[in-house]
């Protein structure tokens, strides 16, 4: 490991401009038509099988690999889009290994499960490139509800609803729509333009108006969107970034989730400004994303540092795989101490080991040790910003810094449902923000159909 004081050396166009390209290209390329065919004939069409109740979505998966098998691909597609609208995204970036594919009983007997992800994305893609549209708009409701966020959990809900045959009115913080499957998820998993594909197959359906550039706590608050709609779905996500706790100098420390947003935004790759020495301070998904696509733009040397061991980390064993065999080297038991900087700018981080005291709790150790950088990445977890949550005399409880919800997506507050990364108890996964958007419509529905009879016998 390096201990040697870096200058800073943070610029754009560290590579070739082919190897851009090379290094960004689709993660995981999809089947050929022979060979989806010939995965389908893995599976063994289980009955109770293990991998529908790993999907979060419940999908029936042995239904659609059936129709892939016989060639009812359009079939397949609908399995999947009615229990999960995103599923040509999800397709990509689930992590699979730790669900449906995790729970296949294939990995018993050759320890490869049946490629499932892969067999989804030959499905719903094909969907795409014929222009099959395969929902309609249910009748008209009469309903109105207002959706604040369009990420995975506000679209779902939002497209549910409008099957319901409600009105639904997207409030959009940003100028697109897509949440974090446009702006967060890895390039080399959401290649192309296939998040904003899936958006607009999903709004084809009509009854959804989008007012983009709205955001709750400055343009809207909860307590007047609650007047004028019937019903209210929050799928805000998480959008404040947490402190490293140590001081920062001016240059050289950035937000992993800024950084990757204005990567997946670039037009050209090559203006993307890197260091040469990064290091990565965090355990999750997000970590591995920064890291990996450092790395991939040119980055020399890229180390994630975080404070337990592998088994402790949120992103999976095989994400952490994937990241060492992008040239990341990961290092588990330690945290940060201190920045060094020279004139302002970053030159390295000073690390303390950690371990396990006595009573299980997290220690520093003796040990120190520093590592170059000109470039450190905070990956340490988002927070919910409350901004615009008010409920006029209503309180809406928080668990964990996060909105509280019951198995229906209720809040506390009444005719406010929630979903997706900003509320408590979820995976943090695009697939399972999409259920809950779909299961908050299809309370939602409940309920303003209740009403709606209520009202009929008061006349
Ligand atoms: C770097 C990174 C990589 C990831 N990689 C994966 C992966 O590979 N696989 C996976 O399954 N999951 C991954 N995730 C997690 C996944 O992206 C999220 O779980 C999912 O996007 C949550 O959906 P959501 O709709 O709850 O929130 P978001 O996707 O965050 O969407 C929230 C939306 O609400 C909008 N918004 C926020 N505040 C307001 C406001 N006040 N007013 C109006 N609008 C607002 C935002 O602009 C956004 O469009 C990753 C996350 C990150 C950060
Ligand atoms: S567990 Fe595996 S083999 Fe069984 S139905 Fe699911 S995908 Fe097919």
């Amino acid at each position: 490991m390096s201990d040697r004081d870096s200058e800073s050396d943070i610029r754009s166009g560290r590579l070739a401009p082919e190897a851009y390209a090379r290094n960004f290209a689709d993660a995981h390329p999809p089947l050929a038509p022979n060979q989806a065919l010939i995965e389908s004939d893995r599976c063994y069409f289980c009955h109770d099988a293990p991998c529908i109740q790993a999907c979060p979505t419940q999908i029936d998966i042995p239904s659609f690999i059936r129709k892939i098998a016989t060639g009812n691909v359009k079939g397949a597609a609908h399995d999947i889009l009615k229990q999960n609208i995103m599923g040509a995204v999800c397709a990509r970036v689930c992590p699979t290994e730790v669900l449906c594919e995790g729970a296949c009983v294939r990995n018993d007997q050759e320890h490869k499960p049946v490629a499932i992800g892969a067999l989804q994305r030959h499905a719903t893609d094909w969907l795409f490139d014929q222009h099959i549209q395969l929902f309609e708009r249910g009748p008209d409701s009469g309903k109105r509800v207002a959706v604040v966020g369009g990420g995975p959990a506000g679209l779902s809900c939002a497209h549910r609803l409008s099957m319901l045959g409600h009105s639904v009115t997207v409030f959009e913080a940003r100028e697109k729509l897509g949440g974090l499957n446009e702006y967060g998820v890895a390039a080399y998993k959401v290649t192309g333009l296939i998040a904003q594909r899936e958006v607009e197959y999903l709004l084809e359906i009509g009854g959804i108006e989008n007012r983009l550039g709205q955001r709750l706590g400055r343009d809207i608050v909860l307590s007047r969107l609650r007047q004028d709609y019937d019903a209210v779905f929050l799928g805000i996500g998480l959008g404040g970034v947490n402190a490293l706790g140590v001081d920062e100098p001016p240059v050289g420390v950035f937000d992993a989730i800024a950084y990757i947003e204005k990567l997946r935004q670039a037009r050209d790759l090559s203006q993307m400004p890197v260091g040469h020495d990064v290091v990565v301070i965090g355990g999750g998904m997000t970590a591995i994303d920064i890291a990996s696509q450092v790395k991939r733009l040119g980055a020399e040397d890229v180390t994630i540092v975080y404070r337990r061991g592998p088994e402790n980390m949120s992103a999976s064993s095989k994400e952490q795989a994937w990241a060492q065999t992008s040239g990341v080297r990961i290092k588990h038991w330690a945290r940060p101490l201190r920045l060094l900087a020279r004139d302002g700018m970053l030159t390295a981080v000073e690390f303390e080991q950690t371990r396990l005291d006595s009573q299980g709790r997290l220690a520093g150790g003796v040990d120190k040790f520093i590592i170059a950088a000109d470039m450190v990445f905070k990956a340490i977890g988002q927070m919910l910003i409350k901004d615009g949550l008010d409920g006029n005399a209503d309180v809406l409880e928080l668990r964990g810094g996060r909105i509280s919800v019951d198995a229906q997506r209720r809040t506390s507050i009444p005719g406010v449902w929630a979903g997706g990364d900003c509320v408590a108890g979820g995976q943090d996964l695009t697939v399972a923000a999409v259920e809950d958007g779909k299961c908050a419509a299809l309370s939602i529905d409940r309920h303003v159909r209740a009403i709606s009879k209520t009202e009929a016998r008061h006349g």
